[in-house]
């Protein structure tokens, strides 16, 4: 069962939470109980396949779904139609130290893959368990790739919608194509005039409008968000740490019960949440180590227990963590304040209100006995990129750099010697100009399109480039409507009409 963390809400059954995404008083859903794995369970996990751990991580949390219900939402999401891995998320090793975790072999060259191939097939079969009839329209505003990983996740998904809004003037070329070639009977897509803000502002207006949301119920449609603090988006990602753990066995990088540290490059804090779910069902995790780029409130979070977002907003080369509210911290704090839902709802209000809160020196020290955090600035990344690419051979994207260099700062401050794991969230074709540029300086990019950078970096790596890029140029583009922010709602009134 969940229960939301500001206490407003209990007794949720998987299904439920994952349809309503956030509990009615603001909350997070949080399991009320949290699975544990022994030793021999864990040992087990490294002769099966990616998709038979993900099973047996899903089903002990997700007890409401049948067996058959999970496999058949497994097959739909990690499968080489979709995935360029059989491994669906390899551990690779580079240099003589350290472990990558790819997370970027899903259809859009990044890590939101992992989450957003399996949420919507979760959320489909909740609404057959909770015999929900009403159609499920998913509006997401984006920056650029939260909105084509939310397509590619939710096109073709029973009982589901998905309408994405993205700025005319702030996403790239391949960014553009990748939602503008979208494909599927159920999706619509919309530039709209103005920049990221104006297309999230209109998104959560929408949201906010009880009559137009009425409207819409008369028709038998119910919106909803794909976001990052829905529990059917985190479940996904704990599987990975087991996986990767099992895999690092298997290889022989370490033995079976002995301890890792996981670096993860942070923005909203999903993914290095999902990191201590695990450790919370037993893995044996020292270190969750939470890399951070100039936008730095995390990092100082964990240095001085002030969460503060009264800052400027800096956009850096790794936009994906470009983020001043890290949502799902909430359910940390939920967790290391052992459910103290009165607690967690007061520092809550506090941010809302005043733009920070403060936890306190208690709280902190049993965070920081986990979490370690650092920032790096964009020039120390560019330097990353290089440095690795010329001493390991292999190439980092810029996010994946970030948690890189935090990894050297931890090893050398703490002399804490633990075996590590880098969680490499994007491909580096995904960033092509940003990482060429550090590989090989501004001038290589002269007159080249982002195609031609594309096959440049898959010269310098020996990769292929990911066939769903190379694709987009030849692709037909489906989608060229555009809106004024105001006339965002008639775009999803219009787009449901025409698709039945
Ligand atoms: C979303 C994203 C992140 C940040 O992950 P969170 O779960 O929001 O902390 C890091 N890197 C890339 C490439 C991403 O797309």
């Amino acid at each position: 069962m969940y229960s939301s963390t500001r206490g407003g809400e209990n007794n949720r059954s998987a299904a439920s939470a994952i349809k309503e995404g956030l509990a009615c008083d603001g909350g997070l859903f949080i399991p009320e109980f949290i699975p544990l794995l022994n030793k021999d369970e864990i040992a087990a996990l490294k002769e099966l396949s990616y998709q038979e751990r993900a099973f047996y991580i899903l089903r002990s949390f997700l007890s409401d779904y049948t067996d058959e219900d999970l496999v058949s939402c497994i097959k739909a999401a990690y499968n080489a139609k979709k995935f360029d891995s059989d491994a669906i998320a390899p551990l690779v090793a580079v240099g003589s130290k350290r472990h990558v975790l790819e997370l970027w072999h899903g259809p859009t060259s990044a890590f939101k893959d992992m989450a957003l191939q399996l949420l919507p097939q979760l959320l489909s079969k909740a609404l057959k368990i909770t015999q929900e009839t009403d159609e499920i329209v998913i509006l997401v505003a984006t920056s650029g790739d939260t909105g084509k990983a939310a397509l590619e996740g939710f096109r073709d998904v029973d009982q589901t919608k998905i309408i994405v809004f993205y700025p005319q003037a702030g996403v790239s070329e391949i960014q553009r194509l990748q939602m503008a070639t979208q494909q599927g009977g159920n999706v619509a897509v919309a530039a709209v005039f103005g920049n990221f803000d104006d297309a999230q502002t209109g998104v959560k207006k929408i949201f906010s409008d009880r009559e137009f949301r009425k409207e819409l119920a008369g028709d038998g449609f119910r919106l909803s968000s794909a976001n990052s603090i829905n529990w059917g988006r985190l479940v996904p990602q704990i599987i990975y740490y087991f996986s990767s753990y099992a895999d690092l066995v298997k290889q022989g990088g370490i033995s079976e019960g002995q301890t890792v540290n996981f670096v993860v490059p942070t923005g909203n804090f999903g993914n290095i949440l999902a990191g201590y779910y695990a450790k919370l069902m037993g893995l044996p995790i020292n270190r969750l180590i939470c890399a951070s780029n100039r936008n730095n409130v995390l990092s100082e979070f964990f240095r001085t227990g002030k969460y503060d977002r009264r800052r400027s907003f800096y956009k850096t080369m790794s936009p994906s963590m470009d983020i001043l509210i890290s949502s799902n911290l909430e359910r940390m704090l939920y967790h290391i304040t052992g459910g103290d839902t009165e607690q967690v709802s007061q520092w809550m209000n506090e941010l809302a209100q005043n733009g920070h809160y403060e936890i306190g020196e208690q709280y902190l020290a049993d965070i920081n006995s986990i979490f370690w955090a650092d920032w790096v600035e964009d020039n120390q990344t560019v330097e990353t990129i290089r440095r690795v690419y010329q001493a390991d051979n292999y190439l980092l994207d810029p996010h994946t750099a970030v948690a890189w260099q935090v990894a050297d700062r931890y090893c050398s401050q703490t002399e804490d010697d633990t075996p590590l794991i880098i969680l490499s969230t994007a491909s580096p074709f995904k960033f092509n100009e940003s990482v060429l540029e550090a590989i090989a300086g501004k001038d290589a990019l002269k007159g080249k399109t982002e195609f031609m950078m594309l096959n440049q970096i898959s010269e310098l790596t020996g990769w292929p480039v990911p066939s769903a890029l190379s694709a987009l140029e030849t692709a037909k583009v489906l989608h060229k409507s555009s809106c004024e922010k105001d006339e965002m709602p008639r775009f999803v009134k219009n787009s449901l009409i025409k698709q039945y």
